[in-house]
């Protein structure tokens, strides 16, 4: 995990700290890459200034096919292992 500017994602205001890369590399992220929140599974964005939003259903139809997948992947990925979680705080 590489630590970021701390911000809340839009979506479900949990706070943000940490991103890591979904092929394990060690970078850190740029703008325009994406995240996907470890708390409600959203698509996010980083913006230029390292703040994260969340990505529309236009935005994510423009993906290419293979990045789209893979964020679908990652998205039920996550989604199983919240609902296999107690609740969080
Ligand atoms: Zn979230």
């Amino acid at each position: 995990m590489n630590t970021v500017k701390t911000t809340t994602c839009p979506a479900c205001s949990h706070v943000l700290e940490e991103a890591s890369a979904v092929d394990g590399k060690p970078t850190a992220p740029v703008p325009g890459d994406l995240s996907v929140c470890l708390y409600c599974a959203r698509l996010l964005q980083f913006t230029e200034d390292l703040d994260v939003r969340v990505m529309t259903e236009a935005d994510i139809a423009q993906l290419p096919n293979k990045t789209r997948i893979e964020v679908q992947l990652t998205q039920w990925a996550i989604t199983q292992l919240i609902s296999a979680l107690p609740a969080l705080p």
